[in-house]
């Protein structure tokens, strides 16, 4: 099968002809259409999270369809169209796992980290961790849902805002997010990079009261805060922005340090917090409120062949929307 493969972090994927994966007893073999390029992606690329597999295919926001069942597989059939998540699997039995966090599992394997994704043909997942899709949502504008939307909603739930929400980085997650949280009746306050009046405006469009600078406050102070920009200077910043008893929610896997700030900034029992991977559960909840309402999701689209130019689109942050790639089948 056709893949793009990363041997070294810090250097180019390579399109590469390699095996097609075969299936255990309990997985799936999909047959891969589209996968989104998430930051975590980069920051995998770019060396700051360890690869402990390489060679390895990236890729966590994958959509297909079941090309071949394990034995023991009861939960889907030959054609049926999946996602597979971030979360590949998870023990079941450690502490965490036996308290429905097994987003927090000590043994948890994840897509296109642990083990290969979704940048390539083919792949294999276990059956009991792939997603069932919604038919009204197609391969492309469902594929930054797989990470984006749950990853933002599992940010969203956290945060759990009374009525004002404010989110800093407004990528693929936070166009996802913008949407939800309005229809539930909130207020979204989208702080950009300075100067960048495109964002803004896509932020309105997509429901938010309120969009600027993130250097800049906010009409009034905001009940909860989500930070998708892996930049640590933002949660003093934010901290500033909260109403005593709001929460600070970093959403990413990964951010740099963050700097050190008055401890009053604190003070009125704010909290800052990281979300950490994903449950069953969060998948679940997450597609039952988009079944609600019409979400769009904007994305831009490349060639699997061109997996780093997406990744460079993505680096350079300019899109509005989501990076994926499209795995166009070759004639034979
Ligand atoms: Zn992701
Ligand atoms: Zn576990």
């Amino acid at each position: 099968m056709r893949a793009m493969v990363l041997h070294q972090q810090k250097q180019p994927l390579v399109f590469e002809q390699v095996p097609k994966p075969i299936p255990k007893e309990d997985e799936l073999l999909i047959k891969v259409h589209t996968c989104g390029v998430c930051r975590t992606d980069l920051h995998i690329l770019d060396g700051d999270l360890i690869a402990t597999k390489l060679p390895l295919i990236l890729g966590h926001e994958i959509v297909g369809t079941v090309e071949q069942v394990g034995n023991d597989v009861l939960e889907f059939k030959l054609k049926d169209r999946v996602g597979v998540p971030w979360v590949a699997s998870t023990c079941g039995k450690c502490a965490h796992c036996l308290e429905n966090q097994e987003n927090l599992c000590e043994e948890g394997q994840f897509t296109g980290y642990t083990c290969n994704g979704g940048f390539a043909e083919y792949v294999v997942c276990k059956a009991g961790y792939a997603i069932a899709l919604p038919p009204h949502i197609s391969d492309e504008h469902a594929a930054p849902l797989m990470c984006a939307g749950l990853i933002g909603y599992r940010a969203y739930r956290l945060a759990n805002p009374k009525k004002t929400l404010g989110i800093y980085g407004f990528g693929a997650a936070a166009h996802i997010l913008t949407q939800i949280a309005a229809f539930e009746g909130k207020e979204v306050y989208a702080f950009t990079r300075a100067g960048d009046h495109k964002k803004q405006l896509f932020a309105r469009k997509l429901g938010a009261v309120w969009a600027g600078d993130s250097d800049n406050p906010p009409p009034a102070l905001l009940d909860a805060i989500i930070i998708f920009a892996p930049v640590g200077d933002l949660v003093p910043k934010a901290l500033k922005q909260l109403k005593k008893g709001g929460r600070c929610v970093c959403g990413g896997i990964h951010m740099s340090a963050i700097p050190g700030f008055p401890y009053s900034d604190l003070w009125g029992e704010k909290s800052i917090q990281s979300v950490t991977n994903l449950t069953r559960k969060d998948a679940q909840d997450f597609f039952a409120v988009i079944k609600q309402f019409p979400i769009q999701t904007e994305v831009i689209v490349y060639p699997l062949e061109q997996a780093n130019a997406a990744l460079d689109a993505l680096r350079r942050g300019k899109q509005e929307g989501a990076v994926i790639l499209k795995i166009i089948p070759q004639k034979s």
